[in-house]
C-alpha cells in the first residue's frame, strides 16, 4: 500500500498506522472470540481483559503512582470543565491560570459550581506567553488551581508542571492535558488530576482519561450525577456505566505501540519527549530563520505539539494550503480564532512527517517570495 499523507489535523487527529492496522485485522473477530471489540458486553472476560491491559499500560508509560486511580470515562474535554468542579471545587473556591482558549472555557464553565477566581491571565499578551508563577495571585483556600498544559490553539505549552507548593499553595494543582497527553513524561509529584480527551494523541474521539489522586474522590456536589463523580467510577472500575469500549481498545492500542517506541537509548515516554523535541525544534527553527513565516509564541513555552503559524501575507494561504494538500499534508489550517496556519504534530507524526513539511514551506517560500 501506498504510504498515507501527513495528517496535521489539531484533533481527531492522525494515529499510528500500525494501530489502525491491527484494529482493521481484529475488526470481525478479536483474538479468536468470534466477536469484534464493538460487539462485546463490557462486563465479559474478553473485554475486561483489554481493559485491565490498557490501564496496566498508561499506567507503565505515564509511571501513574500507586495512589492515583486512572478512570476511563466519556465527557470529553469540556465534560470534565463541569465534571472536575463538580467533584473538587465542594462548591468554594477554586484558582484559574488564563493562558489561552481551553483555561478560558474551563475558568467560565467551573463558575457555575464555584468560585473561580483568574489567579493570572496572559490575555493582555494574546496568549503568546506564559504567566510567571511567582507573579499568581493564588487563593489561600482554593480547593484546586486549574491549568491547561497545553493550549491547543494558541500553541503554549507548560514545558514544565507549575509547583505550587513551591509557590505556597496547598491546593491541588489540575491539569488539561488533552493535547499533550502522553508526549512526556508526568511529574505526578505536582499535579492531584490530569484530564484529556483521547482524540488528539490516543484514540478516537468519546474517551476522556483522568487519573486522579485518592484523598479527591469523596467531596462531590450532590448535584454531580453519578456517571460523572469520580468515586464512583473508581470504585466501579470505570464499568458503573458502559464506558467508550472502542475508545479504551484503540487507546490501549496506542500504549502498546508508545511502550514499544525507542530513540537510541530511551523508551516509551522519553523516547517520545526527544522526538517530539526534536520534530518541533526543527518546525520552529525554520520559521524562526524564514522571513516568509512567524510564530508569535515565546520560545520558552511553544507547545511541541501544535505549531501555529502565519504567512507574513496572509493574501497566500489559500494558495499555501492547496498546495500543501497536493504535495500530501493534511489540514493545516489554522483555528479559526487566530487565523494562519497550525500544524499538529502528536506523537503518531513522524521526523519525516515535519521534514515534508519544512520542505513544502521552504519550496513554497522560494517560489513566492
Ligand atoms: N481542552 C483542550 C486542551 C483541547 O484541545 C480540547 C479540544 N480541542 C478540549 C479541551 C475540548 O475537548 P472536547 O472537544 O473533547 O470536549
Amino acid at each position: 500500500t501506498s504510504p498515507r499523507p501527513y495528517n496535521f489535523s489539531a484533533g481527531p487527529a492522525a494515529m499510528p498506522d500500525a494501530v489502525l492496522e491491527r484494529a482493521a485485522s481484529e475488526m470481525l473477530d478479536w483474538q479468536g472470540s468470534g466477536m469484534g471489540v464493538m460487539e462485546m458486553s463490557h462486563r465479559g472476560k474478553e473485554f475486561g481483559a483489554i481493559c485491565t491491559q490498557a490501564e496496566a499500560d498508561l499506567r507503565f508509560l505515564l509511571a501513574v503512582p500507586e495512589n492515583f486511580h486512572i478512570l476511563f470515562m466519556q465527557g470529553g474535554g469540556l465534560g470534565e470543565n463541569a465534571i472536575v468542579p463538580m467533584n473538587l471545587s465542594r462548591g468554594t473556591r477554586a484558582d484559574f491560570i488564563i493562558t489561552g482558549s481551553w483555561s478560558t472555557k474551563s475558568h467560565k464553565e467551573a463558575q457555575r459550581y464555584c468560585t473561580a477566581n483568574i489567579a493570572a491571565t496572559n490575555a493582555a499578551d494574546q496568549h503568546t506567553r506564559l504567566p510567571d508563577p511567582a507573579s499568581w495571585r493564588l487563593s489561600d483556600d482554593a480547593s484546586y488551581v486549574h491549568v491547561c498544559s497545553n493550549e491547543t490553539i494558541h500553541g503554549v505549552e507548560f514545558q514544565e508542571l507549575p509547583d505550587l507548593a513551591a509557590l505556597g499553595s496547598k491546593a491541588p494543582l489540575v491539569i488539561d492535558f488533552s493535547s499533550h497527553v502522553a508526549s512526556r513524561p508526568v511529574d505526578w509529584n505536582r499535579v492531584g488530576l490530569a484530564f484529556g480527551g483521547a482524540q488528539k494523541n490516543l484514540g478516537p474521539a468519546g474517551l476522556t482519561i483522568v487519573i486522579v489522586r485518592d484523598d479527591l474522590l469523596g467531596h462531590a456536589l450532590d448535584i454531580c450525577p453519578s456517571a460523572f463523580n469520580y468515586k464512583t467510577v473508581a470504585d466501579n472500575g470505570s464499568m458503573y456505566n458502559t464506558p467508550p469500549t472502542w475508545g479504551i481498545y484503540i487507546a490501549g492500542l496506542t500504549f502498546q505501540w508508545l511502550r514499544a517506541q525507542t530513540e537510541g537509548e530511551l523508551t516509551g515516554m522519553a523516547a517520545m519527549e526527544a522526538r517530539n523535541i526534536a520534530k518541533a525544534r526543527l518546525l520552529y527553527d525554520f520559521i524562526d530563520a524564514s522571513p516568509f513565516y512567524v510564530n508569535k509564541v515565546d520560545p520558552s513555552c511553544r507547545s511541541r505539539m501544535n505549531v501555529p503559524f502565519f504567512l507574513n501575507d496572509e493574501s497566500r494561504n489559500d494558495a499555501f494550503l492547496s498546495g500543501a494538500r497536493e504535495a500530501g499534508l493534511l489540514q493545516l489550517k489554522g483555528h479559526k480564532s487566530v487565523g494562519g496556519m497550525r500544524a499538529s504534530i502528536y506523537n503518531a507524526m513522524p521526523l519525516a512527517g515535519v521534514q515534508a513539511l519544512v520542505s513544502y514551506m521552504r519550496e513554497f517560500e522560494r517560489s513566492h517570495a
